[in-house]
């Protein structure tokens, strides 16, 4: 038995083209929020970084991420010249996994290409892998030691000074 096709009504995957002119952010392709330039590259980006709850470290502003995680940005802030992806003050201020991460992540318009290989970190108590990027984690002198290494480092500091929950 032969299905008949529905699909003809279906076809809204392309927007209009009158959407498709609207600028848009280059990271999220939000067109509805309230759109400013980056400083560094001139990209349209979302002006949100009021959404920004201080503290909260959260990464849900795109304005906030390109200007804290790129090195598009921090190239820009530091005065170097030329192109970030050519620039050897830039690769010289990071470690390489931070370079990296700085030039891969998803708050880049342009990636950087061809980034350089590095060690991965590991954490110095469990030895998992530290994505230093993504994952939370704590430096103490050399070592890094990831999330759940220093939560029980820190509780281990902290619970000694505890005092008896008595009246
Ligand atoms: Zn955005
Ligand atoms: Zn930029
Ligand atoms: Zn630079
Ligand atoms: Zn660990």
């Amino acid at each position: 038995m032969a299905t008949k096709s529905k699909s003809t009504a279906r076809r809204e995957k392309h927007p209009p083209i009158a959407q498709q002119d609207k600028p848009r952010c280059g990271l999220c392709g939000s067109t509805r929020k309230r759109l400013t330039r980056t400083p560094c590259c001139h990209h349209w980006i979302c002006d949100d970084e009021e959404n920004y709850v201080l503290f909260s470290f959260a990464r849900n502003s795109c304005h906030r991420n390109h200007g804290r995680y790129t090195l598009c940005s921090s190239h820009f802030n530091e005065g170097h010249k030329g192109r970030w992806q050519d620039c050897v003050k830039c690769r010289a201020g990071f470690n390489t996994e931070m370079y990296v991460w700085y030039g891969t992540n998803e708050y880049n318009f342009e990636k950087l290409e061809n980034p350089p290989t590095f060690e991965p970190t590991h954490c110095a108590e469990c030895g998992r892998v530290i994505h230093l990027g993504a994952d939370g984690y704590m430096i103490s002198g050399k070592n890094y030691y990831c999330e759940r290494c220093s939560d029980k480092r820190m509780r281990q500091v902290i619970a000694p000074e505890r005092l008896p929950h008595k009246k």
